[in-house]
């Protein structure tokens, strides 16, 4: 594997990590003064440099792809449910809903399909967030990536737009990692991924949109939007992930979906010093064990190396 790609695939875990940790003080919060943007990770309900649920769940998926490939759904779900009995920080409300049904017996097709059901129009952005181990994992196979990036999210999120979202970031980091310029990822991962017309369009207009016109919600739309303006419209990794962690709301899975995609794009070499020391995480969740630079580094290469 040349270096360029090796430093590629590194950068999109850990940008991955950094993008939710930075945003994680602020999620839920209003959008920042655009003359005082943070830029520095600061505690919030949770230590300075701590990710959350949107990378605990990609380790998870990680973990499931390590041992089974093509990603076995049934495996990926009781690693879900694992993580899910532990106790984690936050959980995602139609994760939450989700998983609960499969602690009480449901099969986990039947828990998804109950869940959707009950809200049809729900398209959360809980796959989205954590589907780039799926990436790494078939960096070199275009067709699987797309199946599998699918498949993840059918898991927990059955919507159209929820999957093809996956399918699409997923996509867009295959072409970052071979050095294809943000702007001609897009358009390459838009013909490559069927989805509904409305998230095709919104992702077509995302780098025209201002910032105070980014609501950054929970909709998966919405996080796709952010992620791609923010890469679209700046030319660093620390800019992509400072603009979108700094939109309000859901900032910590908009800013880990950003900061795959810029850490695809630029590469390990190019994420701050400052926050590539700072991240950390407890994994297994309330294990004791704390996860750090070096071991998100050797999970990118061992997914690689499949
Ligand atoms: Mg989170």
């Amino acid at each position: 594997m040349e270096a360029t790609i090796q430093d590629r695939i590194r950068g999109c875990a850990v940008g991955a990590a950094v993008g939710d940790a930075l945003g994680m003080p602020l999620e839920f919060g209003p959008r920042q003064p655009a003359d005082r943007l943070v830029r520095d990770m600061k505690p919030g309900r949770l230590p300075s440099g701590t990710l959350t649920d949107d990378t605990e769940m990609a380790l998870a998926l990680a973990e499931s792809l390590l041992e089974c490939q093509p990603l076995d759904p049934s495996d990926l779900s009781s690693r879900f449910l694992e993580w899910f009995r532990l106790g984690p920080h936050d959980v995602g409300i139609h994760t939450r809903d989700v998983l609960t049904r499969i602690e009480l017996g449901q099969p986990w097709q039947r828990a998804v399909e109950a869940v959707q059901r009950q809200k049809p129009e729900l398209a959360g952005n809980g796959s989205a967030m954590r589907c780039w181990p799926v990436a790494l994992v078939h960096w070199d196979d275009l067709a699987w990536l797309v199946t599998d990036s699918r498949q993840q999210s059918r898991v927990t999120h059955g919507h159209p737009e929820c999957e093809a979202a996956c399918g699409f970031i997923n996509a867009m980091i295959y072409h970052l990692l071979r050095g294809t310029a943000p702007a001609l990822a897009v358009d390459r991962a838009l013909l490559l991924v069927d989805m509904p017309e409305a998230l095709r369009a919104t992702i077509q207009a995302a780098p025209t949109r201002q910032r105070e016109q980014l609501k950054n919600s929970g909709w998966v739309r919405h996080t796709v939007e952010s992620a791609v303006w923010g890469l679209l419209t700046t030319q660093s990794f620390e800019e992509a992930v400072v603009q979108v962690v700094n939109l309000g709301d859901d900032t910590d899975s908009a800013g880990a979906v950003v900061g795959a995609l810029a850490g695809a794009t630029y590469g390990l070499g190019a994420v701050p010093e400052r926050w590539q020391q700072a991240v950390r995480g407890e994994w297994p969740v309330r294990s004791g064990t704390y996860w750090r630079l070096a071991d998100l580094v050797e999970l990118a290469d061992r997914l690689a190396a499949l």
